[in-house]
């Protein structure tokens, strides 16, 4: 087999803290070889594990999970919060699917591939650890387990697909160069993140009014300096224009961002009708954006690592509209969260592609511009939840891990309805407003 070039995120840390989020917020499938191993290791009550109900629980026709406690918790998380199959046998014993968390592993050519990582992981938001590049020894194994070769067979992702020029496909190493110009622009910490995301806003118009099937290798490069250079000059760094979203694009931004706060646990998707009509009633009061906002359930796991140094006063209810003023957003260490954010998205191309339900390379980063919007709503949620006139970085933390748990995983995220609703976003110019709006 021919070596696979793995490319890891060089601006993040990661190791596990144990805060045991990952064993009660996720759904772990496993394969028929791990259900036949699992079911080798033979669990009893001495283990700590009820009798009362299997350790495996079948979710279709021939498919299986891991199954749950009552509070949601994975059957196999110990009350210390660590993983019994873990401390009895070993790592290796796991299913492929916890070991690798909180890694992505995506196709970025016929022998490479890019490495990602979720931000739903605390330690992963607060960079705690050792350099993800330190530890390139264990995770090449895993990302050859994940991926069985079948990385080989991918294209990378379109560039666009938008009249007038159709679809627009680029080999591996020039989809790399629109990749690292991405990069570099938001690495550019000369200029607030919002002026950078601005100006990469309008990058991608000039780059939509092009086609590829001549600008190739070196000339790439040239036309990637030159539309950068032009998205700089229409976009000054000390004139940012604050526009408040219209009506339409405030309708559509709470419907998303909805999405983006929503934590279906194993526990609560049992609850059922109720809980199905009490959603119905919450996505009726988002559309409307009238009265007080509804309940998110945020995970037990974010609350507890972000909310240490709160205090215990009841959180208040809040009204829609008190999240529209400005909120003491634009700080360097806010920008520098998201600005890490954004480029281990794109280093690992978990922005388009087969990790973004196959959108292109502009839409994906779109898609990716919006979460600061997002991320910012929510934190002035959680700020104001807390009767706080000012977020801090712990609220945009916990607002990030809350929302990174669904990009490019929650399936209501993927329909055509809510891939289009960005795109005409964008079209109204309503993405630049949204940002300026939830920027301050
Ligand atoms: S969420 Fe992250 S820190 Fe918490 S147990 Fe899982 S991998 Fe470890």
């Amino acid at each position: 087999m021919s070596k696979t070039n793995l490319h890891l995120p060089v601006i993040q840390n990661w190791s596990c803290h144990n805060c045991g989020g990952c064993c009660r917020e996720h759904l772990i499938e496993i394969t028929d070889k791990e259900k036949r191993v699992i079911e080798k290791q033979q669990w009893t009550a001495a283990d700590g594990i009820s009798i009362a109900r299997p350790v495996i629980q079948q979710i279709g026709r021939n498919r299986y999970r891991l199954a749950h406690q009552d509070d949601g918790a994975c059957v196999f998380l110990d009350d210390g919060g660590l993983c019994r199959i873990h401390a009895k046998f070993g790592e290796s014993a796991k299913p492929l699917a916890c070991r690798v968390y909180p890694y992505a592993v995506h196709p970025a050519g016929p022998n490479e591939l890019a490495v990602s990582l979720r931000f739903s992981c605390p330690s992963v938001v607060q960079n705690l650890g050792p350099s993800v590049a330190s530890q390139r020894a264990a995770i090449v194994p895993l990302s050859h387990e994940i991926v069985a070769g079948k990385h080989r067979d991918h294209d990378a992702p379109l560039i666009h697909n938008s009249p007038p020029h159709g679809v627009q496909q680029a080999n591996w190493s020039d989809f790399r160069r629109f990749q690292t110009a991405l990069d570099d622009c938001v690495a550019d910490e000369s200029v607030d993140l919002v002026v950078r995301l601005m100006r990469i806003l309008a990058w991608l118009e000039l780059v939509e009014q092009s086609q590829f099937t001549t600008i190739r290798g070196a000339k790439l490069d040239d036309y990637l300096q030159l539309v950068t250079t032009a998205a700089a000059k229409a976009q000054p760094d000390n004139d940012l224009p604050i526009h408040r979203p219209n009506r339409m694009a405030r309708i559509m931004f709470r419907l998303i961002a909805a999405q983006y706060a929503r934590h279906d646990t194993a526990a609560l998707v049992r609850e059922g009708i109720g809980t199905r009509l009490a959603l119905l009633n919450a996505a009726l009061r988002f559309t409307t954006g009238l009265g007080r906002i509804p309940t998110l359930n945020e995970s037990a796991s974010v609350s507890r690592v972000f909310d240490v140094d709160k205090s215990d006063a009841p959180a208040c209810s809040v009204r829609f509209s008190e999240l529209e003023v400005p909120c003491g957003g634009r700080r360097s260490d806010i920008d520098e969260l998201l600005t890490r954010y954004m480029r281990v998205k794109i280093q690992g191309i978990h922005f388009c592609g087969p990790a973004q339900f196959q959108t292109s390379l502009l839409d994906g980063f779109r898609g990716l511009t919006l979460m600061y919007p997002v991320v910012m709503w929510l934190a002035r949620l959680r700020a104001a939840r807390r009767g706080a006139e000012q977020l801090d970085l712990a609220d945009v933390q916990a607002s990030l891990a809350t929302a990174d748990h669904n990009y490019g995983y929650s399936p209501a995220l993927g329909t055509t309805s809510a891939l289009k609703r960005v795109s005409l976003l964008s079209r109204m110019k309503q993405l630049t407003s949204l940002l300026s709006w939830y920027s301050q």
